[in-house]
């Protein structure tokens, strides 16, 4: 497979699809740009050599052209990151925007509009009304699956290479993540460096296993996170499973659980996910006490008590010091850790005690040679807001795209570079 490391970009033009969806406030400010900085290295590479990268992304959920959405909105951000001349594209495609692309100088790059501007790049009819007939959404889809195919080739047909280094929308099969790669032979179309990484950090959790192996599943509902803790259940030694997800867990078991979050068309199915766990011998680890308050808010009176005895009008909003102490230990015996979604509300101050505390000791048995991979949007947060992403061995950028490659499905970002390769 082509390594970006090993090609010369020299005089080339390369289409580089990025995640650059960062979150900007009202006034269109970026208030967390990770994620640009995430693909910097790769653009670094390509004017390194002597090329020009293209570069293509989405920001946001537009449903056609909206300035909301605008990309102009983060030029100058990643020029003045990328310490080199961006120049804008109004178009992410049109003969414009082709006769930009070709005027690109050494040292230039070519930010394009959003790509969701055009439903193609999605290939999902829109303007659809709620009540139209199947005949017309049928005609509506394939209508825009036929000019998703010229809208690929077009973006195709500006560049000599196609790297792939946005991992958060590898799980989509869209236009510019997926669909372009075949208008590239073998040897010009690669993941770059951001992507590579990410692809590294999934097969050391899903192959290259060092025993025992400890996933921490938090956050707050059994139901989104039940395929992934299936799929676990087949590879890990202890699962931790925390967050507002505990209480499903604690009341299936007959516990007494307050106002505490709880899916109860869910009892059946935490009851289930136990047994398997036992047949597969798999160590469940539950909490054994909550930190709970007497409302949903940083500022309610709070106390602490067993898991299975939390008093009415009163819910578990995180971990008490047992289970810390708890989770701690199993933790720091592990060689190879997992972590997605907190142990309680950790947006409120006063309940972020339990995931600072399952943070420190993932860092702590990481200094002891273990492999921790942190992922999910909420763990992130967690980890960046308290510090310890240097302490851990990988922090992922995806958090849909890295479920789904730990639930074990083929992601068509990724599908796309390695076939044929
Ligand atoms: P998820 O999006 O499913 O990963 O869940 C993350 C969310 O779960 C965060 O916003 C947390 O505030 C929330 N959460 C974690 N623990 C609890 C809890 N005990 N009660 C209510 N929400 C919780």
């Amino acid at each position: 497979m082509q390594k970006i490391e090993q090609y010369n970009f020299s005089g080339k033009k390369a289409f580089v699809r990025v995640d650059f969806n960062v979150p900007l406030d009202e006034n269109f400010n970026i208030t967390d740009d990770t994620r640009i900085r995430a693909a910097l290295p790769t653009l670094r590479k390509i004017l390194a050599d002597g090329g020009n990268p293209i570069i293509g992304s989405h920001l946001g959920r537009p449903k056609g052209v909206a300035d909301k959405y605008s990309l102009r909105h983060i030029l100058g951000r990643v020029a003045q990151l990328l310490g080199a001349e961006v120049l804008f594209a109004d178009d992410c495609v049109g003969e414009e925007t082709k006769a930009k692309i070709a005027a690109l100088k050494p040292g230039q790059a070519l930010l394009l509009e959003n790509l969701r501007f055009y439903a193609e790049e999605e290939g999902k009819p829109r303007g659809l009304a709620e009540d139209a007939s199947d005949e017309a959404k049928n005609a509506a889809k394939k209508a825009v699956k036929a000019s998703q195919e010229e809208f690929t080739a077009k973006l195709a047909s500006y560049a000599d290479a196609y790297v792939n280094d946005a991992f958060g929308t590898a799980h989509r099969a869209h236009a510019s993540t997926a669909l372009i790669a075949k208008y590239f032979d073998a040897g010009d179309k690669m993941f770059g460096f951001l992507m590579e990484k990410e692809v590294q950090a999934v097969q050391k959790i899903l192959k290259d296993i060092n025993r025992p192996f400890t996933a921490i599943m938090g956050g707050s509902k059994v139901s989104s996170k039940i395929e992934i803790i299936e799929n676990l259940l087949g590879k890990v030694d202890n699962l931790i499973i925390t967050g507002g997800m505990t209480y499903t867990f604690t009341k299936a078991q007959g516990g007494k659980i307050g106002n505490s979050i709880c899916e109860d068309d869910k009892l059946c199915l935490a009851l289930d996910l136990l047994d398997k766990a036992k047949a597969k011998g798999v160590n469940i680890v539950l909490a054994t006490d909550a930190k709970i308050a007497d409302s949903f808010s940083n500022d309610a009176k709070t106390g602490f008590c067993a898991v299975d005895n939390i008093p009415d009008g009163w819910e578990g909003l995180d971990i008490g010091p047992e289970t810390e102490k708890l989770y701690a230990g199993v933790i720091k015996q592990s060689k190879t850790i997992l972590w997605n979604g907190p142990t309680g509300v950790f947006e409120f101050d006063n309940f972020t005690h339990g995931s600072r505390a399952v943070g420190e000791a993932i860092v702590e048995a990481t200094a002891a040679g273990a492999f921790s991979l942190v992922g999910g949007g909420d763990s992130v947060a967690c980890v960046n807001k308290f510090g310890l992403a240097e302490g851990v061995s990988y922090v992922s950028t995806g958090g849909g795209a890295l479920l789904e490659a730990i639930e074990g499905k083929t992601l068509p970002g990724i599908a796309a570079i390695e076939e044929n390769n």
